[in-house]
C-alpha cells in the first residue's frame, strides 16, 4: 500500500517510503491528533459527563486517563463500552462489564472506532449545495423549506437502525409535525424476513431475543452469529458461557449448515456445507424430520445434497432437546424463516430459547419500506428527504435507481459525517458528530438501555443530528444534553421508579446510570400487531416449502454458478471501511486484508485452471467484479462467496477503490433482500494479483 503511495499528493519531500512508520502511514492516510490537540483544550461539559473513575476534576491532567461509559455506535447491537482518554482525547475503547448485552466485551469494529474519530476526511462543517457554509445558513435554508413541506406534504426520513428512545421519540415528534411523512429505515444487511414471518407466525413483528446461554444444542442455518450477524459480541459471550467445560456436564452442541465457510461454522462441531439454493431445503429437511417425531404432518421436498443420516442425527438432537434447542437462520428469505419458525414451534422452543417478550432491536432494516420510498421518489411524490445513517448509493443493490429518483427530491439533507457515495447528491450536509462525541441513547434490546455520553469536544465544527432537527423544529438553542435528560426524566424514569428502592430521586438515577452507562427498565406490555392473527398451521409451512422448492428449482436451472454474499468479521458492510486498522486486520478465515476475493473451492478452481491469485471476471446480469480468486476449503463445488464492504468510491482515501463492490449482486425476491444468487459466470482474464494474506498453516 504505501509504495502505491509514491508521489501522492500531500507527500511531502524526504519522505522516504522504505522507512515509513505505521504512524507516518495513518498521517499519510488523513489520521492525525492535530484537530484533537485543539478539542483536547476544550473541556467537555465535565458537570454534565460522568466518568465511572473520577481522577480529575475540571480539565484533565496531563498523562492521567479518565474512562467514560458510552455506548458503541459501530453497527445496531448497541455494546456499552469505555473510552479511555488521556489528555482529554479517547485512545481506547474497551467493553464495558457492566453492559447487560456485551458483558464487558467488544468487537473488531468497536475497538477501532476510535481511530475513525481521528479520520481527516471526516466533513469538518456543514455544506450547502457542496459548498462549506455556516450553520445558521443551513439552517435559514433548511427550516422554512420543511416548513413548506409541512404544509403541502411530502416528507421522508431514511434512516438506519435508530433505537435510541429518545432519538425515536424525537423522529415521531419531527413526523408528526409533517402530515403524510413516512420514516424508512435501511440497513443494507437486513432481518426484515425474520421480522415479517415472526409476525405472520407468532403475532409479533419482531427479531426475538435467542437465548444460546439456554440452548443445549444449536442449529445455526447460514448464521455467523459469532462472527457478523446481529449482535455477535453479544452472542458470542451468551455462547461462551454455556460451552464452559469447568462447569462440568456435557457442552451445548453446535451444528452449523452453511455455504460459505463463516468462523461461527469453522467453531461448529458440525458443520455442513451445503449450496444457498439448498439452504431452505437444509430447513425442510430438518422440519420434516422434527415434525415425524412429533407425529405432525410436513410437505415432503428433496433432501439438500448431504448425508441424509447426517440430518437425521441433528433432527434427533434437536427432539431429544425440546425447549432447550435453537435454530437460527441468517437468511433473508420469507419461507424459509417460515419453515424456521415452524421447527421452533414443534420443538417447544419459543417462550424458552426464543424469547419474544424481549426482542432485539439492532436491526430494523425494511427493505419493502425503502422500496415504497423509492417508489414515491421515482413518482414526484417525496418534496423533502433526509438521510440519517445510510449511504443506499454504495449498498443498496438498485443503487443506480435510486441516483435518478433523488434527481426528483427537490430538498436532499444528509447528516453523513463525510461526502459518501450518497451525501455527494444531497444539497445540503448537516455533518453529525462522531459517536465519542455525542450525547444519546440506545434500547439495542427491549427493557436494556445504554446511554452514551462525550469523551470529548467535538473535534469539527459538525452537529448532533437530533440537534439539527430540534432546530428545525423551531427550538432556538437546542441542547443534546437537556433533550436526553428531560427525556429520560418523563419517559423512563417513571417506569422504573415503582418497582425499585435503590435511587431516591431521579437524579440519583440520572448520575448512576450515566456513570454505569446501562440501566435495565422493564419493557410496557407489547401492543397487538396489526394483520393477520399468529398461524402455526401447516397451511404457512406448505406454501413456504412450495416457495424454497421453486427456488431452488429456478436456481438449478440457471447456468453457473451461485455466489453467495457475505461480510468480513472486520469490514462487515462496509461503512467503516476508511479505518485503516480494520482494512488492516486479516479476516479470521480467508487471513485476507486490504480487499475482497472470489473464494472458491480448490476443486472448482483446478476444473477452472486458476491457480490463487489469478484475477477473474464475476458476471452476473449487468455487474462485473474483477478480483482475485482464493482457494477456500469447506465451500461447496458449484458456488463463489464474495465478501461485501469494498469497493468504495467516496469513503476516502484509505478504501477508496479496495477491493469491488458486491451489492449490486443482492437478490431481490418477494421484497426482500436476499445475500446469495445464481447464474455467475467467471471468466480469467489471464493476469494475477498477489493478496495481501498472512501466511496460513503449514504455508
Ligand atoms: S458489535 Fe457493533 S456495537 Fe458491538 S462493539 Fe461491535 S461495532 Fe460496536
Amino acid at each position: 500500500m504505501l509504495k502505491d503511495l509514491e508521489g501522492a499528493e500531500g507527500l511531502g519531500e524526504g519522505w522516504d517510503l522504505g522507512e515509513a512508520s505505521r504512524r507516518d502511514f495513518l498521517k499519510l492516510m488523513g489520521f492525525s491528533l492535530g484537530a484533537a490537540a485543539l478539542a483536547s483544550c476544550t473541556p467537555i461539559p465535565e458537570r454534565q459527563a460522568v466518568p465511572p473513575l473520577t481522577l480529575a476534576d475540571g480539565a484533565p491532567l496531563p498523562g492521567v486517563e479518565t474512562w467514560y461509559a458510552t455506548t458503541c455506535g459501530g453497527c445496531g447491537a448497541g455494546c456499552g463500552l469505555l473510552a479511555k482518554t488521556r489528555d482529554g482525547r479517547p485512545i481506547k475503547i474497551e467493553g464495558n462489564p457492566s453492559s447487560p448485552v456485551s458483558g464487558g466485551a467488544t468487537c473488531a469494529v468497536g475497538q477501532a472506532a476510535v481511530l475513525s474519530l481521528y479520520d481527516d476526511q471526516r466533513l469538518k462543517g456543514p455544506l450547502l449545495h457542496g459548498r462549506p457554509a455556516s450553520w445558521a445558513e443551513v439552517d435559514a435554508y433548511v427550516a422554512p423549506r420543511l416548513e413548506a413541506i409541512a404544509a403541502r406534504g411530502g416528507l421522508a426520513l431514511l434512516t438506519g437502525t435508530l433505537h435510541g428512545p429518545s432519538t425515536r421519540k424525537l423522529i415521531a415528534d419531527f413526523l408528526a409535525r409533517h402530515p403524510g411523512a413516512r420514516q424508512a429505515v435501511w440497513e443494507p444487511v437486513s432481518l426484515a424476513a425474520t421480522r415479517e414471518a415472526n409476525r405472520r407466525s407468532f403475532g409479533r413483528a419482531v427479531v426475538p431475543g435467542y437465548r444460546f446461554d439456554r440452548a443445549r444444542v444449536v442449529v445455526g442455518l447460514e448464521a455467523d452469529f459469532l462472527g457478523t450477524w446481529l449482535s455477535p459480541v453479544e452472542i458470542a459471550r451468551a455462547w461462551a458461557r454455556s460451552r464452559r467445560p469447568e462447569s462440568g456436564g456435557p457442552l451445548p452442541r453446535h451444528y452449523q449448515i452453511e455455504s460459505g465457510m463463516s468462523l461461527t461454522g469453522g467453531k461448529a462441531d458440525r458443520r455442513l456445507a451445503v449450496l444457498p439454493s439448498e439452504l431452505g431445503l437444509a430447513a425442510l429437511a430438518l422440519v420434516r424430520r422434527v415434525a415425524r417425531r412429533a407425529g405432525e404432518a410436513a410437505p415432503d421436498a428433496p433432501d439438500p445434497a448431504v448425508d441424509p443420516r447426517i440430518l437425521d442425527a441433528v433432527a434427533d438432537d434437536l427432539w431429544n432437546h425440546r425447549g432447550e434447542s435453537l435454530v437460527v437462520s441468517g437468511v433473508n428469505d420469507l419461507a424459509v424463516q417460515t419453515v424456521v419458525n415452524r421447527l421452533s414451534f414443534l420443538l417447544g422452543n419459543v417462550g424458552h430459547t426464543i424469547d419474544l417478550g424481549r426482542p432485539s432491536q439492532q436491526n430494523q432494516g425494511d427493505e419493502i419500506a425503502v422500496a415504497e420510498l423509492i417508489a414515491a421518489m421515482e413518482r414526484g411524490e417525496v418534496q423533502g428527504l433526509l438521510l440519517w445513517g445510510v449511504n443506499p448509493l454504495y449498498d443498496h443493490p438498485e443503487a443506480a435507481r435510486i441516483a435518478r429518483a433523488l434527481e426528483n427530491v427537490p430538498l436532499k439533507v444528509s447528516f453523513a459525517e463525510r461526502l459518501d457515495e450518497t451525501t455527494a447528491l444531497a444539497d445540503v450536509v448537516a455533518p453529525d458528530h462522531h459517536f465519542l462525541e455525542s450525547w444519546g441513547d440506545a434500547e439495542p434490546v427491549e427493557g436494556c438501555f445504554g446511554l452514551r455520553q462525550p469523551a470529548i469536544a467535538p473535534l469539527f465544527d459538525t452537529r448532533a443530528a437530533p440537534m439539527s432537527l430540534l432546530r428545525w423544529m423551531g427550538e432556538e438553542q437546542p441542547d443534546a444534553y437537556r433533550h436526553l435528560r428531560e427525556h429520560w426524566q418523563r419517559e423512563l424514569f417513571p417506569r422504573r421508579f415503582p418497582h425499585q428502592t435503590r435511587w431516591a430521586s431521579f437524579d440519583d438515577f440520572w448520575d448512576h446510570s450515566l456513570q454505569d452507562g446501562v440501566c435495565e427498565i422493564a419493557p410496557p406490555e407489547p401492543e397487538p400487531e396489526p394483520g393477520p392473527a399468529p398461524a402455526h398451521d401447516a397451511g404457512d409451512l406448505t406454501a413456504a416449502a412450495a416457495a424454497i422448492v421453486a427456488a431452488h428449482q429456478e436456481s438449478r436451472g440457471q447456468k453457473g454458478y451461485e455466489v453467495l454474499l457475505y461480510e468480513k468479521v472486520g469490514m462487515r458492510d462496509g461503512r467503516h471501511a476508511n479505518n485503516p486498522w480494520l482494512q488492516e486486520l486479516p479476516d479470521p478465515v480467508s487471513r485476507v486484508a486490504w480487499g475482497n476475493q472470489i473464494d472458491l473451492s480448490p476443486r472448482m478452481a483446478a476444473e477452472l485452471g486458476l491457480e490463487e491469485g489469478d484475477v477473474v471476471k464475476l458476471r452476473h446480469g449487468a455487474t462485473t467484479l474483477e478480483l482475485p480468486v482464493r482457494f477456500q476449503l469447506g465451500q461447496p463445488h458449484g458456488m463463489v462467496a464474495v465478501a461485501l464492504g469494498y469497493g468504495r468510491t467516496r469513503a476516502g482515501k484509505v478504501a477508496d477503490g479496495v477491493g469491488a463492490n458486491a451489492f449490486p449482486l443482492v437478490a431481490v425476491r418477494d421484497g426482500f433482500h436476499r445475500n446469495w444468487a445464481a447464474g455467475a459466470r467467471l471468466e480469467k482474464t489471464g493476469y494475477s494479483e498477489t493478496l495481501a494474506a498472512v501466511q496460513r498453516h503449514s504455508s
